[in-house]
């Protein structure tokens, strides 16, 4: 008989979690496992903002696929762009552009999120989000790039909106970010003799009342107090009107001249689950607690995409929040379920209680809550660091990282700006390639043939 067929989509921090627990626990004669994923590396999302801030370099936290010979997944470089349940077929985008067709018996959907966004005028065209490792390296380079030119130019307007930074998400991918790049004008204004530090303005906007709820009143306040203190201007129940190219209006009717527009206020499931026909809440795909899909056969969900029950948070309909903690744990249940369905066993629902949140400033400033224990400054960097290195999946990439965190300590930074600059820079949708995707009448037109021959029977 034929092996069963599992295609695992998206390689980030439940997708390779899920993968490499399959590889570990199922004969190769059990099953055959693909994965698509448009790079060959696991993201470490949360040190994209030191990536951003030139603390660490790009490599250090794109984890590769193939590092161990005792892999054995058959990768296809592509992205989903659309899903087929009845078919029990994926439409793959590869990289050079062609399109097939891909037949699973199980699958397991991990595409994460993208950067969620509003019908604001101008944002589609002038924000740039913290999501990819294309948008860290640009902004990197970006924010640099801005330097060089008030240091050059004439004009005191020009100058002025140039130095001016506007970082909107007052979560912790926009405050992490907001810091950890403050920090980078700072140290590289000292190479630019003809700027006046006090010319640079770092603006942090949130709707919300607070910054990070989630931590609690005083780690919040703790924090705002380190980003005030740094000179950040934070405004909280404030938002985007709109945005141009050389100004953004906020919506307390401020018209800050700046040509930097940070878009991190929060994340939206990825389009593809838009492509499946199936419930969703707030955009994430529903799952059972054992994070199969409801109503399509062989179909499991997790991560930032699914809305996976929380059943450790003790409220009705509570739903796991969009972390990294949750995504790698749920890759490892979901494995387990996985198998337990290829032989026949019980599912178990996935139950994790949170252990908390650390956050990043920069330097020697961070706030944390492990395990619900609030912590401050060095303490808490100690523990952020900490756990961001042991999180990290191979040794390779520990090392790069504590080597990069080491060298920056000692000897700071070159602010060297690569020149990945483009007159016309990608937007948002681009760097996230949020329109790649079919629609549902699409994919099933793709599908049809093989709807037709019975599901699951492509190559
Ligand atoms: C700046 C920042 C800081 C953060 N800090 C923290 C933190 O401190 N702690 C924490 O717990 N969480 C943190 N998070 C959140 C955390 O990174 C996410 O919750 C986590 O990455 C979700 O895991 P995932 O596997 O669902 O998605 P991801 O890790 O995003 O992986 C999704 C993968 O799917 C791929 N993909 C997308 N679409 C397709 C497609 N159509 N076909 C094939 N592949 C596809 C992507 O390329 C990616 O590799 C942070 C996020 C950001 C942006």
């Amino acid at each position: 008989m034929a092996r069963p067929r599992i295609l695992v989509v998206g390689a980030g921090f439940a997708g390779v979690e899920c993968i490499r627990r399959l590889e570990r626990r199922l004969a190769p004669a059990e099953a055959d496992i693909a994965l698509v994923t448009p790079n060959s590396y696991q993201l470490y999302l949360p040190l994209l903002p030191q990536v951003a801030s030139g603390v660490l370099t790009p490599q250090s936290v794109a984890v590769s696929l193939r590092r161990s010979s005792r892999y054995r997944t058959r990768i296809v470089p592509g992205g989903v762009i659309g899903v087929d349940t009845r078919a029990k077929a994926c439409v793959v985008r590869k990289i050079t552009g062609e399109i097939e067709e891909h037949a699973y018996d199980h699958l397991v959907l991990a595409p994460g999120s993208v950067t969620r966004t509003f019908d604001i005028p101008g944002l589609a065209e002038h924000a740039r989000g913290m999501k990819t490792l294309a948008e860290a390296a640009y902004l990197r380079d970006h924010v640099i790039s801005q330097l060089d030119l008030a240091d050059a130019g004439e004009d005191e307007a020009e100058r002025a909106a140039r130095l001016c930074f506007v970082v909107v998400g007052g979560g912790y991918a926009g405050t992490e970010t907001a810091a950890c790049l403050q920090r980078l004008t700072h140290h590289a204004v000292k190479r630019y003799p003809r700027l006046d530090p006090r010319e640079i303005t770092w603006h942090l906007v949130d709707l919300a009342p607070k910054l990070m709820p989630e931590l609690g009143d005083s780690l919040g306040r703790t924090a705002l107090d380190v980003l005030r203190r740094r000179g950040i201007q934070v405004s909280l129940g404030v938002s985007v009107a709109k945005a141009s190219a050389t100004e953004i209006t906020l919506t307390d009717g401020r018209i800050l001249p700046s040509r930097t527009l940070i878009w991190t206020a929060g994340v939206a499931a990825s389009p593809l689950i838009g492509t499946l026909d199936a419930e969703t809440v707030r955009g994430r795909l529903v799952v059972t607690p054992e994070m199969t899909v409801p109503g399509a056969d062989g179909v499991f969900a997790l991560g930032d995409a699914a809305a996976v029950p929380d059943l450790a948070a003790g409220e009705e309909g509570a739903i796991c929040p969009p972390t990294a903690q949750h995504a790698l744990r749920q890759g490892r249940t979901l494995a387990d379920n996985l198998i337990a369905t290829l032989r026949r066993q019980p599912l178990r629902p996935y139950v994790h209680k949170d252990l908390g949140l650390v956050v990043d400033l920069g330097g020697t400033d961070a706030v944390s809550k492990p395990l619900g224990i609030p912590l401050r400054g060095l303490p808490a960097q100690a523990v952020a660091r900490g756990y961001h290195w042991s999180a990290l999946r191979t040794n390779v990439a520990k090392a790069r990282v504590l080597t990069n965190w080491l060298l920056n300590a000692t000897a700071g930074d070159d602010f060297v700006r690569t020149g990945i600059q483009h007159p016309e820079p990608p937007t948002l949708r681009r760097f996230e390639h949020t329109d790649a995707y079919l629609s549902a009448d699409q994919v099933r037109a793709r599908t049809a043939a093989l709807r037709a021959s019975g599901p699951g029977t492509a190559g």
